[in-house]
């Protein structure tokens, strides 16, 4: 039997946006300031704002080790939950930008990132909006990491 699943998204100019989305996403240019990307060159910040308005935010962080680097989305959502909060996620923004090349398009999370957001979507109790952009360009905008980032995520059998 064929069965079907939809996404919806929106792709919005940066001006379109609520003025606290806009600054989430600004929040998350500014992260990556930090990022610590000596080996890719590509320089990814994360903006998280919890229902209460606290933000957080995180940055790649790679090692020569590959491997043992984190991505922008897990260093601020774990940071979070170690803070105890993971359940009060309410917008996760994300931007990038590389060394030599203009990123031009939103940049997604990785598929490890997307589930992890899922998770903390199901503590949080309400649907994460997640905000993807590049240095400039337009934003993709999603409602729902379950719904409509990852839909197929790994979920337990029982
Ligand atoms: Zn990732």
């Amino acid at each position: 039997m064929k069965h079907q699943k939809t996404i919806s998204y929106e792709i919005l100019s940066l001006e379109s946006l609520e003025r606290d989305e806009q600054d989430l996403l600004e929040q998350a240019m500014l992260a990556t300031e930090n990022a610590y990307a000596p080996y890719s060159e590509f320089f990814v910040g994360c903006a998280v704002a919890l229902q209460n308005g606290e933000i957080f935010l995180g940055n790649n962080q790679e090692n020569r080790a590959y491997p043992s680097g984190l991505c922008a989305e897990r260093s601020a959502l774990y940071y979070i939950g170690a803070q105890g909060k993971g359940n009060q996620i309410k917008t996760i923004a994300i931007r990038a930008r590389c060394k030599n090349v203009p990123v031009v398009k939103p940049i997604t999370p990785c598929g490890a990132c997307c589930q992890a957001m899922v998770e903390y979507e199901e503590q949080s109790n309400n649907q994460i909006v997640v905000l993807m952009m590049g240095e400039t360009g337009n934003v993709l905008r999603i409602v729902g990491v379950r719904l409509n980032l990852l839909p197929f995520y790994f979920d337990l059998a029982f």
